[in-house]
Formats: structure tokens, C-alpha cells, sequence
């Protein structure tokens, strides 16, 4: 392998430590302990994991927790109705709704009523929109982009300057990931499902960063050596061997493309790790900022 591997899970470790370092230091300085809120509507059982997730890391450093679960017959009123009481809570610096939500629920709604200042998962339409202008600032961030980002600023790696791909333009990754990258000053190229020559336009990327959810995609002869590849994807496919009868793999086709690329991330254990880290990094500005701390 030539690739130099990086590795999400270790670096969300020690970004997880540096996070519970300073929960400590913001309690003891100044009593205050961040509290994140997770608000999970119906019974959605990928759902239910990744906020279980969410919420073993909260408490494992020392991040009040507050877990709030609606039944799927949760009507808009009760949904918004809750996201109000939580941006009333003063212990709770941060609301992550879920999502998807159910399909009879207003999801560009329910996201707009969370509070600008408790918005950690930065999918709050004004803060998507500070991303995408110059010269002004989200108060938070997506989080999937931003441990993207911070993969790349941990292993040293230039954004300025350089060439961008990023493949998928979803609210949640490919476009912010891209305004991410261009507030970094690279030079960047929006791929999707209509775009003509993927693997040529690929092929210019210093830096790659694949958000398709097709399994193993992108192609050896796609990535111009050295490229740094940053894989989103995570893709179930069938592997009788398995113990669940099913492996998890990117949207890169890891193997081949390991021997040209110059670094990149592992699936699992590449970007997956870094969205919690990055949320519970938000979650704690956002308590900072509560208390006047941070801008
Ligand atoms: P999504 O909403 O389905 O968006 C996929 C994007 O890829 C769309 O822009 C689509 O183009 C484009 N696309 C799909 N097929 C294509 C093709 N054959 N050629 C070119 N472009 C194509 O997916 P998402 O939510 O962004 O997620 C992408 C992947 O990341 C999934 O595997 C997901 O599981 C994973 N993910 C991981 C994390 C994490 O924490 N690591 C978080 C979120 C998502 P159009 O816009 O033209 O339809």
C-alpha cells in the first residue's frame, strides 16, 4: 500500500480527550457542564444506534446528555413544540434532531426552529447559508464536513491553493464539505449524478473527498497520484462470511485505490468517528459561547 492511511478513529480519540480535558477545566472554572439534547422521532433502528452513539460519547466526556424519543405518530406540533422547550433549557447547549424524521413531518421546519445558538449539527438554514458567503462565519458547522476538514488539517494536509473534488452535493455532506473547502481557499468541483466524465474530473483532485453512498465507486484510474482521498461512504454489502451476513465498505474501491493515492481514509474507521467528535466539539463551544467565553 502506498497510501498513507488516516486514521478517523484515533484522531476522534484524541480530539475526544481534548474535549473531556476542557469539560473538566469549563466545570471547574466555571461550573457550567455542556448538555446536548437528541431528539429522536419514531423507531428508526439505524437511528436509534447513531443517536445511542451519540449519546455514550456525551457521557464519556462528562457532556450532560438529554435523550428525548417521540413516537413515530408525533405530530409537527409536538416536535416543534419540544424543540422550543429545549431552546428555552439553559443546560442544553446544543439540540441534534435526528434525522430522517418521519415523512408526514416538516423536516426544513423542524430544523429552522432549532435555536441559531443550539444549531450544533449546522444544518440550521442560516447557518448554511453564513458557510456558503464570504466573509461571514456559520456559528457551527456540519459535522461530517467539518471532521472531513479536520482529517485533513490533523494529517498536515494543504487545502489552500489546491484542487478539490468533492463527489455529491446532499445538504448534509457534499455541499458543505465543498463550501468548507472553499472558505479553505481550494479551488473547488461539485460532482453528481448528472456530471459527465466523473473519472476525468476526479482525476484533477489534490483533494478527493467521495459522498455518493455507491459502494466502491471511485476507481484506482480516478485518483491522480498523491491525491489525498477522503471516503464518506459507508455501503452495506452482502458478505456471506460475515458474521451479519453483510460488510461495511466505502464509496472507494480501497484496495486499488490505496496504491495511488497519498493518503486516505479508512471504512469503517475513517470519517465515521470524526462526525460524534466534531458534535461534541460544537456542543462545547456552544456551552463556552453561553457563558461568554468564545465568540
Ligand atoms: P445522498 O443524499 O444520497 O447524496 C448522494 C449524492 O451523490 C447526490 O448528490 C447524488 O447526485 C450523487 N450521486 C449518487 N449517485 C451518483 C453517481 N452514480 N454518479 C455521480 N453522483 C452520484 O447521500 P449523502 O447523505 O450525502 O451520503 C453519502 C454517503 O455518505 C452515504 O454512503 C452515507 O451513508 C455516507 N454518510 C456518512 C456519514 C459519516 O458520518 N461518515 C455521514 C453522512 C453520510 P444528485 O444530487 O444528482 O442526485
Amino acid at each position: 500500500m502506498a497510501a498513507q492511511l488516516i486514521d478517523g478513529k484515533g484522531t476522534a480519540a484524541t480530539i475526544h480527550e481534548e474535549i473531556k480535558a476542557e469539560v473538566e477545566q469549563l466545570k471547574a472554572d466555571h461550573n457550567i457542564v455542556p448538555g446536548l439534547a437528541t431528539v429522536l422521532v419514531g423507531e428508526n433502528p439505524a437511528s436509534q444506534f447513531y443517536v445511542r452513539s451519540k449519546q455514550k460519547r456525551c457521557v464519556e466526556v462528562g457532556i450532560q446528555s438529554f435523550g428525548h424519543n417521540l413516537p413515530e405518530s408525533a405530530s409537527q406540533e409536538e416536535v416543534d413544540g419540544l424543540v422550543a422547550e429545549l431552546n428555552d433549557n439553559p443546560e442544553v447547549h446544543g439540540i441534534l434532531v435526528q434525522l430522517p424524521l418521519p415523512k408526514h413531518l416538516n423536516e426544513e421546519q423542524v430544523l429552522a426552529a432549532v435555536g441559531l445558538d443550539k444549531d450544533v449539527d449546522g444544518f440550521h438554514p442560516v447557518n448554511i447559508g453564513r458557510l456558503a458567503m464570504k466573509g461571514r462565519e456559520p456559528m457551527f458547522a456540519p459535522c461530517t464536513p467539518s471532521g472531513c476538514i479536520e482529517l485533513l488539517g490533523r494529517y498536515n494536509i494543504e487545502i489552500e491553493g489546491k484542487e478539490a473534488v468533492v463527489l455529491g452535493r446532499s445538504n448534509i455532506v457534499g455541499l458543505p464539505v465543498a463550501m468548507l473547502l472553499l472558505k479553505r481557499n481550494a479551488t473547488i468541483t461539485i460532482c453528481h449524478s448528472r456530471t459527465q466524465d466523473l473519472p476525468a474530473t476526479c482525476r484533477r483532485a489534490d483533494i478527493l473527498i467521495a459522498a455518493v453512498g455507491r459502494p466502491q465507486m471511485v476507481k484506482a484510474d480516478w485518483v491522480k497520484p498523491g491525491a489525498a482521498v477522503i471516503d464518506v461512504g459507508i455501503n452495506r454489502v452482502d458478505d456471506p462470511s460475515a458474521k451479519r451476513g453483510y460488510r461495511l465498505v466505502g464509496d472507494v474501491d480501497f484496495e486499488a485505490v490505496s496504491e495511488v493515492a497519498g493518503y486516505l481514509t479508512p471504512v469503517p474507521g475513517g470519517v465515521g468517528p470524526m462526525t460524534i467528535a466534531m458534535l461534541l466539539r460544537n456542543t462545547l463551544t456552544s456551552a463556552k459561547r453561553a457563558a461568554g467565553l468564545v465568540d
